[in-house]
């Protein structure tokens, strides 16, 4: 007869301590609490401000001017961005790329910011993007004030842009699944075009959607890459090769 009352207390005692450690790992890990319905809700206990801040002063250091850009991305919370399932295993400040799931990955900070300030994007203007990954790009591009467009091939990662640049107040960022090889003509011409996967020719498509006055960064090229710099002037194309780089390439799609 004591047996099983006994049982039964070991498991009461061991229970609430089993909750205690449920409900401090996500706090201690900084992913945020998973509600009952599977969804993430966002803990606002660890928000990674001071990581912030020393990836912005690393990107000064780096060279990068741009106010406006030092301030977007003090502000966004790259972190949110890789799926809560990556989080760990990368340091989401730390100025690297951190793996996304499907092989890709968001890019090293300092290659968001050189892209972007090289394009100087000003308010208004008709930005696309070609490979949404995380989102992350789009949001510092967002937060300038430009109207973005962005096309990704690998459905789920889209859908997770979509989803973190709704909950993070962009929500008027256009996200498409589809081939970034056909651009987006619905949303064309378009006053810069940054292209954050390698292909190793310039797709045509995205020169013909490019606004007269317009520019265009990408990493070319199938082994070796560079970042390419193209300006559209009186319909001509003039070409300037800029630093070396390394991004995943660009995959075509299947029609
Ligand atoms: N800008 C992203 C990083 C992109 S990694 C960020 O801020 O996180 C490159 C992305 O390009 C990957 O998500 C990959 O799936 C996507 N990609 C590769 N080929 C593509 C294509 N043809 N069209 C659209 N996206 C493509």
């Amino acid at each position: 007869m004591s047996l099983p009352c006994k049982n039964v207390k070991k498991q009461q005692s061991r229970y609430p301590i089993l909750v205690f450690l449920l409900c401090i790992s996500p706090w201690f890990f900084g992913n945020g609490c998973i509600g009952v319905n599977g969804q993430k809700k966002e803990s606002n206990r660890k928000d990674y401000k001071e990581e912030r801040l020393k990836m912005v002063q690393l990107l000064r250091e780096y060279g990068i001017k741009d106010k406006k850009i030092l301030a977007a991305m003090e502000k966004i919370r790259r972190h949110v961005y890789i799926p809560v399932q990556y989080r760990l295993m990368c340091d989401p400040y730390g100025d690297h790329p951190c793996s996304i799931g499907y092989g890709q990955t968001i890019s090293q900070p300092y290659i968001v910011a050189y892209m972007t300030e090289r394009m100087e994007v000003q308010p208004g203007e008709k930005v696309l993007e070609i490979g949404t990954g995380s989102g992350y790009q789009a949001a510092v591009l967002a937060e300038l004030g430009a109207k973005i467009s962005s096309v990704e091939i690998v459905r789920e990662l889209a859908d997770h842009a979509k989803e973190v640049l709704k909950q993070e107040g962009y929500p008027d960022v256009n996200v498409l699944y589809g081939d970034g090889y056909k651009g987006w003509p619905e949303f064309a011409p378009y006053d810069v075009i940054i292209v954050t996967c390698a292909p190793g020719d310039v797709p045509i498509k995205l020169i013909d959607q490019l606004k007269e006055k317009g520019r265009m960064i990408l990493p070319l090229g199938k082994f070796s890459q560079r970042l390419v710099i193209l300006r559209k002037k009186n319909s001509k194309i003039q070409i300037e090769n800029d630093l070396s780089v390394s991004f995943v390439p660009m995959v075509h799609g299947k029609n």
